[in-house]
């Protein structure tokens, strides 16, 4: 039998070499060059090409390489197989550093800085110490938790806001609908690592916006569906933010036509919080198809009705 890979961030040769090195074995077959398709019993892939996953009658199961599983579910090809993600549950150090990177800018008011230079303005901001500084991570996840982690070593004051109450280990947390304004109106700083579903598609509104206080920046790692942007260009147009920083859009890349590109309180990214290490990331592929070949419980499984 076949794995199907589908190419996603890494680059698909290197993901290739790196699953036949973890398993010399593997008969890896790299869209759109996949054989019979009667032979792949297993597919790994981020965002699936279109048709990539039709005609596979015999696939029994899913890696997301991705931690973002959207795309995938709203796949009008997936069949009910097990979708299984293969990061790691300590989370990711480039998002630990691409999180850190922004909410220091925001924190010590850069964009800001950068945008008096161009006026040639000579301006001081209030400065605060991280201990000072509240910051609020949404969804934590294997990668929303260490970035919670991280932010608190840092110094700052963090919560997260999840659907569960639990324990935060340093990380104040808050759960729920109900406890989603009290969330909001501590938070200076709000980084989103929540997953796309319909519960948070456009989560990043008006309301949204308008119980943060005044002067709160945004920084957005999880999806660009999550934004209404024309209520986050009003928030920022009000003074009622005071910046933003987006890594996701929903088409991407970005049009050069998107009024997002050309304001002056946004910080445009394309889509670089983190790459994915194919070397890294093939021994817990393996250790994944490992145990579904021997029938034992699968790590990770997404949860289709909830959506991650
Ligand atoms: P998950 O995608 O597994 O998200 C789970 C977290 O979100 C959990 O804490 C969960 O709460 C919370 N959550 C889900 N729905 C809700 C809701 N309706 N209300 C409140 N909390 C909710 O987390 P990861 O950390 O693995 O990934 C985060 C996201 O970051 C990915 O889904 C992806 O979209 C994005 N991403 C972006 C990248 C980029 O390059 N910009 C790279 C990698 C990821 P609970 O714990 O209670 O279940």
């Amino acid at each position: 039998m076949a794995l199907l890979l589908t190419p996603t961030s890494g680059g698909a040769e290197a993901w290739r070499h790196a699953l036949i090195a973890a398993m010399p074995d593997l008969d890896v077959r790299v869209w759109p060059d996949i054989g019979d398709p009667a032979a792949i019993d297993m597919a790994a892939m981020g965002p699936p090409p279109a048709g990539a996953l039709r005609k596979l009658a015999n696939l029994r199961l899913i890696i997301s390489l991705t931690a973002g599983t959207d795309a995938l579910l709203r796949d009008p090809d997936l069949s009910d197989v097990p979708v299984v993600r293969c990061g790691d549950p300590a989370g990711d150090t480039m998002m630990n550093e691409t999180a850190l990177l922004h909410v220091l800018r925001h924190h010590r008011h850069l964009p800001e800085y950068l945008a008096a230079q161009q006026r040639r303005e000579w301006i001081k901001l209030p400065i605060k110490a991280a201990r000072e500084r509240k910051v609020g991570v949404m969804g934590l996840g294997p990668i929303g938790m260490a970035v919670a982690k991280v932010l608190f070593a840092a110094g700052f004051q963090v919560a997260g806001w999840v659907r569960n109450p639990r324990a935060g280990d340093g990380v104040e947390i808050f759960s729920g609908r109900e406890q989603f304004a009290a969330f909001l109106k501590r938070s200076e700083i709000v980084v989103n690592l929540l997953p796309l579903t319909p519960e948070t598609r456009g989560i990043l509104n008006a309301q949204t916006f308008a119980a943060l206080p005044a002067g709160a920046a945004i920084v957005n790692l999880g999806r660009g569906e999550h934004v209404v942007e024309a209520d986050l260009i009003a928030a920022l147009d009000s003074g009622h933010l005071a910046a933003a920083t987006l890594d996701v859009f929903p088409v991407e890349p970005l049009p050069s036509d998107s009024p997002l590109w050309r304001h002056p309180k946004i910080t445009v990214l394309p889509h670089v919080a983190r790459r994915l290490v194919p070397m890294q990331l093939a021994p817990r592929v393996r250790d994944i198809i490992t145990a579904f070949r021997a029938g034992r419980p699968l790590p990770q499984l997404v949860d289709r009705k909830r959506g991650y």
